[in-house]
């Protein structure tokens, strides 16, 4: 071991024993968390689900203060105490009635003047659509490494220890990152929905906008809403492969509806263009985690269970007596999907 006579004690082995896994990252100054808190907008501002689930993680796991950022003009004052009540110490309102609509290059450049500014340990945001076109930009910018779509974030320290599946969701794996900020998307529905604390207090900062990387917006089509949520449903009617009809989709959505849940999918039947992507379990698809998750056709693929392994009861329909998803079934059926849900259509009449 070299020792530090010269007064410049600043290599990681120079740092008293049982603080190297703290402090061996070589940013002294970062601390805290930085969140972007994504806006549904609408006649009423709300915040992205995921970004109060990460808030609450953050909270939970990670030293320090925890920093929210949001964008646009006087419409979000009445979203301030929700940031508070969900983690956020001191939320950075970036007030310009220019940054209601997103625009990638223009949040990237002032959450990195923010992260510059407080030198947050990490950097948080959901991994939806927005959230993975303004995190890879904003890393870009930081030159900050990021892990993509985790699962799963712990800490140790101010290390982040971020999980995520990888190799096609044959391996997890936790990755950490060697310098400051950390960067991580986290996939909506990871964590559980938090509970309000009502009435706990933050600090507010308004923040210009004092750079110019505005695109020239020609023209906006708005995209309907999926106006299912699978992530939030408790009873799932989940098909797979093993449907060979459509009309199986609409007896799929009968039942579903007779049961108060809804309909999701294995990327199979959104391959087949039968079920929008919002509505896929898995890897690349929703993570969900209902009370009762119905499998019809389904043969039970890792990605497939990334997405689903946390139902509380699984019922697998499926004519392969050896399928895969018999190992994680609570109940398994032999039987083909379509006489099976026609059956269950009826007897729910009946009742
Ligand atoms: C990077 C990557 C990410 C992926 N992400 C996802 C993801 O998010 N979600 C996802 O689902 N997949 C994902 N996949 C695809 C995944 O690997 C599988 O291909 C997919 O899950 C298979 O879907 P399935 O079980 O519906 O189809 P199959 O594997 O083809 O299984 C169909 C099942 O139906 C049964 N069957 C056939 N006929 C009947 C019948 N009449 N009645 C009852 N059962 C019947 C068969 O026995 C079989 O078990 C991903 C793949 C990769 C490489």
């Amino acid at each position: 071991m070299s020792g530090c006579s010269d007064g410049s004690c600043s290599g990681p082995d120079r740092l008293p024993p049982g603080m190297l896994s703290k402090y061996d990252l070589d940013l002294p100054t970062a601390d805290g968390t930085l969140v972007w808190l994504e806006v549904i907008r609408g006649p009423e501002p709300r915040f992205e689900a995921s970004s109060l689930e990460i808030l609450d993680k953050a909270r939970s796991i990670c030293e320090g203060r925890v920093f929210g950022a949001v964008f646009g003009d006087k419409e979000l004052k009445p979203l301030y105490d929700i940031a508070f009540s969900y983690g956020v110490d001191t939320l950075y309102h970036v007030k310009d009635k220019r940054l209601v609509q997103f625009h990638p290059e223009a949040y990237c450049d002032a959450i990195a003047e923010l992260s510059a500014r407080i030198a947050p340990a990490a950097i948080l945001m959901g991994a939806t659509p927005r959230g993975r076109e303004l995190a890879p930009r904003l890393a870009a910018a930081l030159g900050a490494g990021l892990t993509a779509d985790c699962t799963d974030l712990s800490a140790d320290g101010r290390r982040i220890l971020m999980t995520r599946p990888a190799f096609g969701g044959n391996l997890v794996a936790t990755i950490a990152c060697n310098g400051f900020p950390q960067m991580a998307t986290v996939r909506p529905g990871a964590f559980p929905m938090p509970r309000a604390d009502v009435g706990r207090k933050g600090t507010v900062i308004y923040r210009r906008y004092l750079g110019s990387a505005f695109k020239n917006i020609v023209s906006s089509e708005p995209v309907e809403a999926e106006s299912v949520d699978i992530s939030k449903a408790k009873i799932l009617v989940s098909l797979g492969n093993g449907i060979r009809d459509r009309a199986t989709v609409d007896l799929a959505e009968s039942v579903a509806s007779k049961l108060g849940g809804a309909v999701s999918c294995s990327r199979a039947l959104v391959d087949r263009g039968w079920l929008p992507q919002s509505r896929q379990v898995g890897q690349s698809g929703r993570i969900v985690s209902p009370d009762l998750y119905l499998a019809f056709g389904i043969s039970g693929s890792v990605q497939h269970k990334a997405g689903m392994s946390g139902s509380k009861r699984i019922v697998a329909v499926n004519k392969d007596p050896d399928a895969p998803i018999k190992e994680s079934a609570d109940v398994f059926i032999i039987g083909d999907a379509h006489s099976v849900l026609k059956e269950l259509d009826e007897r729910l009449d009946s009742n």
